[in-house]
């Protein structure tokens, strides 16, 4: 029996005057054009068609057109990750020579960028206080022409003095670049509040249920997107069809997801903050927090699904945590549809020295928590568990 020669023949799929109802994943790298005319036309119209997928795919596409009604801009990227994302923002606007200035709590791989990556290539950094605007206008130099804040920081939640961060970088001109993932655009639009730029990183709650890594960047200024857009091509930043698709359905159920996660998190401070053994609870929602009022003024009841605890005790006490709420994984990540826990003395924040630690108000009884969306009364459970045998180790 020979097989049938037209086999691999590439034939058009099969399309009835009817329309699917779900998003089709296109994992497909190339498209084909009926001439070279009409391939010229494709190139010299973005948007018209397709050619090659680093260029740009219709999955990525759907996803951008989706996060960008979110965001209430236009033209926004995904690419293959948060840290894709940041490189994106920052390479977009600086050039050697230049200086960023920094928030001094950002997402550990980004303070990384800031210390390593951009040093080696000719561009100046330093950090900033972002819960202090003058601390930023003393940073600024000359050459300063990009600044990049978090609205809320990790893993501490200290919440950023955005209004007159903007402010400042509007009066001197400088791009400011806002990475809102901790906040997401349902509590934080970044453009209504004075960012040039604005980050996301997917993998966390917009997608929501830790099975896809992608990244979302949008520049106001059309000009500045088009540069990053064709960085993002050149330095082959290109998102997974596939988790495109993945993270577009996890965005149906977005809004759903993050009010019951919030609802969760402000029920779970509280309860934390009355069980003996515990230090602190930090929760921007409580009118404990430290940026309290900043928190209402910025994510007014949207105070977000994350929050930290201080144990009283140190490693033993910690260890002790964990393995008693096995049910609760203890995982780095955020944004899960489960509950996680992150203790950032021994994940994010290894590097540092006991004494940097102690400085950010990091022991190691600190823990991070990412609140999901279970029914209270299990995660109840599982840290009223926890806590007690920590409280006894
Ligand atoms: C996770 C995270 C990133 C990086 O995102 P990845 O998708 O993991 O590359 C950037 N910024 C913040 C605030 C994050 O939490």
């Amino acid at each position: 029996m020979t097989i049938d020669p037209t086999l691999i023949r590439r034939m058009a799929f099969p399309e009835g005057r009817s329309r699917p109802v779900a998003t089709p994943l296109h994992p497909t790298v190339v498209w084909a054009a009926e001439t070279p005319d009409q391939l010229d036309d494709i190139y010299d119209n973005p948007g018209t068609g397709f050619t090659y997928a680093r260029e740009a795919h219709p999955n990525a596409l759907a996803l951008a057109q989706r996060l960008d009604a979110l965001e209430g801009g236009q033209g926004g990227l995904v690419v293959g990750s948060g840290m894709a994302a940041v490189t994106v923002a920052l390479l977009g606007c600086l050039r050697a020579g230049d200086h960023v200035l920094g928030g001094d709590q950002l997402y550990g791989r980004s303070l990384r960028l800031m210390a390593e990556t951009l040093p080696q290539m000719g561009i100046e950094t330093s950090l900033a206080d972002p819960t202090d605007a003058g601390a930023f206008a003393a940073g600024l130099r000359p050459n300063t022409r990009a600044i990049l804040i978090e609205t809320v920081s990790n893993p501490t939640l200290r919440v950023a003095d955005v209004a007159g961060i903007a402010a400042l970088a509007q009066a001197r001109g400088i791009p400011l670049l806002i990475d809102s993932t901790f906040s997401t655009p349902r509590a934080v639009r970044a453009l209504d509040h004075g960012a040039d730029v604005v980050i996301q990183s997917v993998t966390k709650l917009l997608a929501g249920h830790s099975d896809v890594t992608l990244g979302y960047v949008l520049a106001r200024d059309p000009a500045r997107m088009a540069a990053m857009r064709v960085l993002a091509v050149t330095l082959g930043l290109t998102p997974s069809p596939f988790d495109c698709w993945l993270a577009e359905r996890g965005l149906f159920t977005f809004d759903l997801r993050h009010d019951r996660a919030e609802d969760n998190a402000r029920r779970l401070a509280d309860l934390i903050a009355g069980l003996p053994g515990v230090k602190r609870v930090i929760y921007p929602g409580r009118a404990d927090h430290p940026d309290h009022n900043r928190a209402r003024e910025l994510l007014g009841d949207r105070t977000g699904n994350m929050l930290s605890f201080e144990l009283d005790g140190g490693r033993a006490a910690a260890n002790a945590l964990t393995r008693a709420m096995p049910d609760v994984a203890f995982a780095p990540t955020l944004g899960d549809v489960g509950t996680t826990l992150s203790h950032p003395p021994s994940s994010s924040h290894r590097a540092l020295s006991p004494e940097n630690r102690e400085r950010l108000g990091i022991s190691e009884g600190f823990f991070r928590v990412s609140v999901g969306i279970e029914d209270f009364a299990l995660l109840s459970a599982d840290f009223t568990r926890g806590i007690a045998a920590a409280a006894k180790a």
